[in-house]
């Protein structure tokens, strides 16, 4: 269906759960355990619920998220019966892929198309250091398995001023050798995010110029694909061609192409990453609304979505959930 600006908005992303089994330092702060209580979280049949009424209002692709989506249980049925609702084409998750190459068989089976795997370091010690305890070993496996079982795979990177700049490279090779993409991610002043100093897309770019040839530049890609500007280098020495994309919602903000609306996983139908709007859709699903009328708020709640995020300017309608609550 089309917004108030006309955009199109034809993509949901869910999160799951707002716990996780890793501890990024600018996502979720070590020790932290304010999670929602299990009667917050929305079960997995009121999560399909909004699924179906997305679906019916022209949502046709759908990304679990979180938290950590692979640690919610009945994930694996939950993607199927998504996957299963009419004009629905695309079913992916985005996971920092610990639990995938345990999950992956059964994901594949039914029906899960994409996964966006983060991964800030390749380094052993360091991605424990940033993930508080996380093993390295395991998300690479992740990413051979998804690549074998022809499930699409893309990279998720941010890169933080004096902990991993000096990988940019690693990962541009990554996606040389994998034949993957990767995204470099520019950090956003959410939860933890703010004390942290993230490089924008443009330096990032500058320090793949010194050693790769700049080929051609792929516009944003369709609606479909999301936000991230696709560009390709060519590495001379070796004949290989990567594809690096570049999320800057910071130093090009892309709202104007927006085509997404997020459900947090408390059932807060949010409009938009950076503001505090959106709909109690809890509130609706277990109180006296029919199924109608359910649709005809989550329509309206679309409808309205804000023209554009605002991070550089400090407003109080600004929403204070963690990324691992409303899922990036
Ligand atoms: N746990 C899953 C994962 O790590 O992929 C899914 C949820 S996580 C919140 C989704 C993405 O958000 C990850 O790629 C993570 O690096 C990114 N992220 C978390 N906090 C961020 C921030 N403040 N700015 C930019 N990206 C952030
Ligand atoms: Fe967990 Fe993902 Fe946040 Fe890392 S970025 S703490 S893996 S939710």
């Amino acid at each position: 269906m089309k917004d108030n600006l006309d955009r199109e908005i034809n993509y949901m992303r869910i999160s799951l759960t707002d716990r996780c089994n890793l501890r990024c330092s600018y996502c979720m702060p070590s020790g932290y355990n304010n999670f929602f209580k299990e009667e917050e979280v929305l079960t997995l049949e009121e999560i399909y619920t909004v699924a179906k009424i997305g679906s019916e209002l022209g949502i046709n692709k759908f990304r679990f998220t979180g938290g950590e989506p692979l640690v919610r249980e009945g994930i694996e049925e939950l993607i199927k019966k998504v996957k299963g609702l009419p004009g629905v084409n695309e079913v992916a998750i985005t996971t920092n892929g610990i639990l995938l190459p345990e999950k992956i068989k059964t994901l594949k089976e039914n029906g899960l198309d994409r996964v966006n795997i983060s991964l800030d370091s390749f380094r052993e010690d360091r991605f424990k250091n940033i993930t508080h305890n996380g093993d390295v070993k395991k998300v690479l496996k992740a990413i051979d398995m998804a690549i074998e079982y022809g499930i699409e795979v893309s990279l998720n990177v941010v890169i933080v001023k004096g902990k991993n700049q000096d990988e940019i490279m690693d990962f541009v090779r990554f996606s040389e050798d994998k034949g993957i993409k990767v995204r470099f991610i520019e950090i956003m002043p959410i939860g933890k995010g703010k004390d942290f100093i993230g490089m924008t897309s443009g330096e990032i770019e500058e320090v793949i110029k010194e050693e790769r040839t700049y080929i051609e530049e792929e516009t944003r890609k369709s609606n479909l694909r999301g936000p991230a500007l696709y560009k390709s280098f060519y590495n001379e020495s070796k004949g290989k061609t990567s594809t690096i994309g570049f999320i800057s919602p910071i130093s090009n903000c892309f709202c104007s192409d927006c085509n997404r609306i997020r459900l947090t996983c408390d059932g807060f139908l949010k409009q938009c990453l950076h503001w505090n709007s959106g709909t109690d859709l809890r509130a609706i699903l277990r109180g006296e609304k029919t199924y109608e009328e359910a649709k005809m708020i989550i329509k309206d709640t679309i409808y309205n979505k804000p023209t554009h995020h605002n991070f550089g300017e400090k407003k109080n309608n600004v929403d204070i959930r963690f990324m691992s609550q409303i899922g990036g």
